[in-house]
């Protein structure tokens, strides 16, 4: 008899609840959980593949260790012992920054993700850490530390309550959301529409979002800046600023002003290529709305003025007090955010305390450029690179200029990868160590929660046992943490030890703190959960925000604790998202600070964009409901239809370049060409093109078969890794210069 089982959905951010039904060791199908507190039933097709997903018969069922050249089947402790041997006498010889760090973007997508590599991080010492923001999100880290002093605090739009959204290269109803943690987002933007409010969306492709929009923009990709800079000039000529509550929380207000003097609406609009008087209306219908939010996502982010584009989104959500209300931007707090301390004045936030080796690239937020790493190691020098420990990473496609870390990787003296899979980068690793399936490991969202439209808290316990033969990814990366600093041999749980001992020690010294003053080994021995991660859950949940503070906290708390939510496998919904300020700002001043000195100092070259001449032909990027980066593509129910590597080309352009539907085109960019397949539309505006990311799997001695039987193009071959916005060392992936060639010997290919 088959059985169900309740899982939440790694697969995207939208951190859906699944039920799944389980038929012996095997998880056979998945259901939206109706009874989920968060996402109530919601699915999307690839929530609907996890069965498929997690059988994959490519992952990989024990680790590998490179003998003769060739990787093998070995046991746990050959492999560590290979790690051990690997790491240790590099680090003696070389010093800790001989290894570089490459955390992917699965790692906040797994329970194991969030709670050791900060450990793995402090454990090694290095500051070669690279990580997918830096091909992401890194902007918005970057404008939030500056604005609020802490990268994480991060406001999301209020999507339940909000009369009015405007989004920037988003596209949820592909992508399910981003930084915005929202199951079913595509039902709370059609329900916003219900009530009345108005959805905008800027995007240069006409999306699935765009469709649902009142309104679209298809701005010229890389200038929302210029845009947002213009809306912001329109408040304050027009008198529409109106803080609100925030008044007396913000500094800096006349600096903004004065900065976005000359952004006014018709000096942008050629760049743009949106009419000053849209510019107007959009900024006006901001101004009046009962409540708004901006958000602005990837297309707006992987940019040249990325981090001023996302400086600029929370100075217009500052200046028409939306900022922290209900219906506009708010902060999240998540169930696991370190217990609040008074508001008051913080630590602010720092850029560049160290630099790269090789181009002198500023660290942000303790990372370097991922765009760097491939220089870091084929760049001799005594402090290069000479070992990579890379945790649920494939920068070979998902960093600019794969074919140059392809090489660079392989040069490495050494290289470990936690990776379910043989892909393009951990084929080049001495050591493979592959997590289990998901089905077989426990789950918890500490990175997405605090960045969830509504307050909650969900856990879900492995829904299978552990096969044979495998170990659990907390284990694992325990395990590479003692092998990486000296304690190879040791019992993982001493990880898990030191870690409580180290946070309760911390905390009963905090005057603030519920267990102020208590003895931590008394505190200790009360926490509960089967395993050293569950008892490191326990911990963070009883001290966090909504914990019963070891009986330390008084009238109000949830009472936070393991075994309350274990009581809860639906999870525990904790309410809407509230007012923080000014608790959540961690800044020197104590206050908002809107007009921070790395802002203005950047601000010149969006003044500068105002002058250039357009580039004739630009890409950008895509995504596709069944896709998510380079992970889903070995899924054959996800593959196929629509969910292809193809180039989209607006009629116009594709007449100009002498290129059909079906045909195959060279891309033409500064890091190098690819030939693709075209599908001619007027989804895209004239002037861009459009590749997803992810793809290429084609390269030899990877194991995705199901991946390689249509393998796509890797666009970020295009890229030589050099162009950057400068503030947060985010890899410009959308609205670079591309040329396109007809290439009519080749033949064409099947198009929707
Ligand atoms: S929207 Fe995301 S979290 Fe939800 S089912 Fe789909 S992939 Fe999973």
């Amino acid at each position: 008899m088959p059985s169900t089982a309740l899982r939440i959905c790694p697969l995207c951010e939208a951190t859906c609840g699944l039920t799944l039904t389980v038929e012996g060791s095997r998880v056979t199908g998945a259901r939206g959980d109706r009874d989920d507190v968060f996402s109530r039933g919601f699915i999307c097709p690839k929530g609907a593949s996890f069965a498929e997903a997690d059988a994959d018969p490519d992952r990989l069922k024990g680790p590998l260790v490179r003998k003769d050249g060739v990787l093998r089947e070995a046991t746990w402790d050959e492999a560590f012992d290979a790690v051990a041997a690997g790491l240790r006498p590099l680090i003696e010889r070389y010093g800790a920054q001989a290894v570089g760090v490459v955390l992917g973007n699965p790692n906040v997508h797994t329970m194991a993700g969030g709670l050791y590599p900060p450990v793995l991080l402090g454990s090694l010492g290095t500051r070669n850490v690279f990580t997918a923001s830096t091909v992401d999100q890194m902007p918005k880290h970057v404008s939030s530390g500056l604005l609020f002093g802490d990268a994480f605090a991060i406001p999301v739009p209020d999507l339940d309550r909000t009369d009015h959204l405007l989004l920037l290269g988003a596209n949820p109803l592909d992508s399910n959301g981003s930084l915005c943690t929202a199951p079913d987002f595509p039902g709370k933007l059609k329900a916003l529409r219900a009530r009345g409010g108005t959805l905008t969306v800027v995007d240069p492709r006409r999306t699935r979002t765009a469709k649902l929009a009142d309104r679209h923009l298809a701005i010229r990709p890389g200038t929302d800046a210029l845009l947002l800079a213009a809306m912001t000039h329109v408040l304050f000529e027009e008198k529409l600023t109106d803080l609100g509550a925030l008044e007396e929380q913000v500094e800096g207000v006349e600096d903004v002003r004065e900065a976005v003097r000359h952004f006014t609406p018709d000096a942008v609009a050629a760049a743009c290529d949106v009419p000053a008087d849209t510019i107007r209306a959009l900024a006006r219908d901001l101004a009046a709305a009962p409540t708004a939010a901006v958000y602005a996502r990837v297309g707006a982010s992987t940019v040249a003025y990325g981090t001023l584009t996302n400086w600029l989104v929370d100075v217009l959500n500052v200046l028409t007090g939306n900022l922290d209300r209900p219906g506009g931007a708010l902060f999240p707090l998540s169930a696991t955010d370190r217990e609040p301390r008074p508001a008051g004045p913080g630590k602010g936030f720092a850029l560049g305390r160290w630099h790269s080796r090789v181009s002198r690239h500023p660290e942000a937020k303790g990372e370097l450029p991922i765009a760097a790493l491939a220089e870091e190691i084929d760049t001799p020098g005594d402090e290069a690179i000479r070992a990579v420990v890379a945790v649920a990473a494939n920068p070979v496609l998902s960093a600019p200029d794969g074919d140059r870390l392809d090489k660079a990787l392989a040069s490495l003296d050494f290289m470990v990868s936690v990776d379910p899979y043989l892909n393009e980068t951990s084929c080049h690793a001495h050591v493979i160590l592959p997590p289990p399936p998901p089905s077989q490991s426990p789950h918890f969202d500490f990175a997405f929660n605090g960045f969830a439209v509504r307050n909650q808290v969900r856990y879900t316990r492995a829904a299978l046992p552990l096969a044979d033969g495998r170990m659990p990814e907390t284990e694992i990366l325990a395990r590479l943490v003692l092998a990486g600093s000296g304690m190879h041999g040791a019992d993982p749980a001493a990880v898990d030890t030191m870690v409580i001992d180290r946070t309760l020690g911390k905390a009963v010294t905090e005057p603030h703190s519920a267990v102020y003053g208590r003895d931590p080994k008394e505190l200790a021995a009360l926490l509960t959960g089967d395993s050293g991660p569950e008892r490191r859950l326990d911990l963070m949940l009883r001290l966090g925000p909504y914990g019963d503070g070891f009986g330390g906290r008084g009238d109000g708390a949830v009472g936070l604790t393991l075994d309350r939510l274990l009581d809860r496998p639906h999870g525990i919904d904790l309410g809407p998202l509230q007012s923080r300020l000014p608790q959540v700002l961690k800044t020197r001043s104590g206050r908002v600070e809107l007009f921070p000195a790395p802002i203005a100092d950047d601000l010149p070259r969006l003044t500068d964009a105002l002058r250039a001449t357009p580039d004739e032909l630009v890409l950008v990027g895509r995504r596709h409901l069944r896709s998510n980066n380079s992970w889903m593509h070995n899924v054959r129910t996800l593959t196929g239809g629509s969910n292809r590597c193809t180039l989209h080309v607006h009629p116009e352009d594709a007449a100009r370049a002498g290129l059909e539907n079906g045909g195959h085109a060279r891309v033409q960019a500064a890091g190098g060409s690819l030939v693709v397949p075209v599908e001619v539309t007027d989804a895209v505006r004239p002037g861009v093109v459009s590749l997803p990311h992810g793809w290429g799997h084609d390269r030899p001695g990877t194991r995705l078969a199901v991946a390689a039987e249509n393998p796509g193009a890797n666009v970020n071959q295009l890229l030589d890794g050099t162009l950057l916005d400068p503030l947060s060392g985010t890899a410009v992936l959308n609205g670079f210069p591309v040329s396109l060639t007809a290439l009519t010997d080749l033949a064409p290919t099947a198009t929707r």
